[in-house]
């Protein structure tokens, strides 16, 4: 584990050996995996967790598949590990004691698109792009757009509450879920939610699971909420000498009450990065926007040359509109494949997901600036301006520079928190981030958190050490 390793002790020999045999025996061969170098690649998501090598992987292809791997793990008493695909930031995919891994990637069904009544059900494995393309080929939209849009799956996507640039205009998953088939490891099977866009029977149990990072429940299927797809989308690319300016020109955008899909900030070390990766960009640039606005082609236009006139009275350098569906489409690739242009820089890249209320944006980019001077960990800052939710990347290259960096990471947390921030927009606490919850909330929530856990999951085999901080820590 990167700081500080979760306390969740690894299974017995003779537990381990107990699952593996009644997997085989029930799933039979072919959806368990057990040799070393195939369960490898389950040991690691796209964090710098490292988890213990998986005794077995379970590739579900059926809900009841997902039943019987539960089952087994409460019967061994071994951890289980609910995984998608593989792109979490936190860890939360990352077996920290080993045992089974639950894979629902196989599940890639999606099970109905209801064209009257604008709604999709489908399985935890979706990757998050088949689905956009299906259901855009029918004329409805599903907003949530994470930049790993290509390789994640629904299921990760429902447990990490997933954002991405267009949660700005339209909210994150958790706004488009109305009902979650659960599978609890009680053996349980439950129907949460509903079909209905309205409803409000019962306790909200589908917004509980909706976040949950894999620990209370598996998802075997989920019904979304779709809304019109919109008629015309439009690209712009702000260029600033400063990240101020750039941050002056979101205040501006917002307080002019313009509502773009999408308000991404990029700061003077990511166009280093791009540039880089062979992207050219103005030399004088210290600071790139990225806005998107959608609706119908007039609105799209007024908006466009409202947000180029509110870039110009910052003195913008450059603002370039993207001319057609290719351009645009250039452009966001460049923005979501910055995380892997980035991690070329070094060999080790943290990425802390913060928000900050939109107003301290420009104060937050002061203070990692001074940050990074004064402790020489070297950041770079980029994300989703519109919703003042910012990746602050920490790059380092050697061991021993492990606790200026984490140093650097509590300075950051403890800025964030005065700025009246949160501590994660969208990644998820997993295991990374766990030390560092009782930086924001109190004793009692977090108790309140650990008994609806125990609720769900009394024996704590389901995603342990996830979450909820390791007894000794070093963050508070
Ligand atoms: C390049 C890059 C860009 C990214 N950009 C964004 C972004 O813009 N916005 C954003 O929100 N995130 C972003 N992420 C983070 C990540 O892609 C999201 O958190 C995504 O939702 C994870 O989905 P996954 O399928 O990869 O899940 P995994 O990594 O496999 O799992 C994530 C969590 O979900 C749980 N889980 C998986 N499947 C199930 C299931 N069936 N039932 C219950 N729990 C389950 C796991 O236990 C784990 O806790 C980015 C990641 C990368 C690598």
């Amino acid at each position: 584990m990167l700081f500080t390793r979760p306390d969740v002790p690894r299974p017995s020999l003779s537990a381990r050996e107990k699952a593996k045999t009644l997997l085989e025996r029930r799933l039979g061969a072919s959806k368990v995996l057990t040799a070393r170098d195939a369960c490898e690649r389950f040991q690691r998501d796209e964090s710098e967790a490292e988890g213990e090598l998986p005794d077995a992987v379970v590739l579900a292809e059926t809900a009841e598949d997902i039943l019987t791997a539960l089952a087994v793990a409460r019967e061994a008493e071994v951890p289980i590990t609910p995984r998608a695909g593989g792109t979490g930031r936190t860890g939360g995919a990352v077996p920290v004691a080993g045992g089974i891994v639950l894979a629902t990637s196989g599940m890639k069904s999606i099970v109905e698109i209801d064209r009257k009544e604008g709604l999709v059900v489908v399985e935890p494995g979706v990757v998050l792009a088949d689905l956009h393309a299906a259901v855009e080929a029918e004329g409805w939209f599903y907003p949530p757009d994470p930049n790993s849009l290509k390789s994640c799956a629904l299921g990760g996507n429902l447990a990490e509450n997933a954002g991405g640039p267009r949660a700005f205009k339209y909210g994150v998953t958790r706004d488009y879920v109305l009902g979650l088939e659960a599978l609890l490891i009680g053996g349980q099977r439950i129907q949460a939610g509903r079909r209905t866009f309205k409803g409000v029977t019962g306790y909200d149990v589908t917004a509980l699971l909706v976040g949950s990072e894999g620990t209370l429940a598996v998802f075997g299927q989920a019904t979304l909420r779709l809304i019109p797809k919109p008629a015309s989308v439009m690209t712009l690319l702000t260029l600033f000498t400063t990240v101020n300016q750039a941050g002056e020109a979101v205040q501006a955008i917002i307080s002019a009450g313009i509502s773009p899909r999408c308000i991404e900030l990029l700061d003077s070390s990511t166009l280093e990065a791009m540039r880089l990766a062979g992207n050219s960009i103005n030399s004088a640039a210290g600071a790139m926007l990225l806005i998107e606005v959608d609706g119908d082609e007039l609105s799209v236009q007024r908006q466009a040359e409202r947000i180029s006139g509110a870039c110009e009275d910052v003195k913008a350098l450059e603002v370039l509109v993207a001319q057609d569906a290719a351009q645009r489409e250039r452009l966001w690739s460049a923005r979501r494949d910055m995380s892997y242009a980035v991690r070329k820089l070094s060999k080790k890249k943290l990425s802390e997901d913060i928000v900050v209320p939109r107003q301290q944006i420009g104060a937050l980019l002061d203070f990692v600036r001074v940050l990074s001077e004064r402790t020489g960990v070297r950041t770079l800052t980029y994300g989703h301006a519109g919703d003042g939710n910012l990746h602050v990347n920490f790059l380092w290259n050697e061991d021993h520079e492990i606790p200026a960096v984490e140093r650097a990471i509590v300075e950051l947390f403890e800025r964030v928190i005065q700025l009246r921030g949160t501590l994660s927009g969208e990644h998820g606490i997993g295991v990374l981030k766990a030390p560092y919850l009782p930086m924001e909330q109190s004793p009692d929530l977090i108790a309140l958190q650990k008994d609806l856990k125990r609720v769900f999951d009394p024996a704590g085999l389901l995603n342990p050490g996830k979450i909820f901080p390791p007894s000794a820590h070093r963050a508070c």
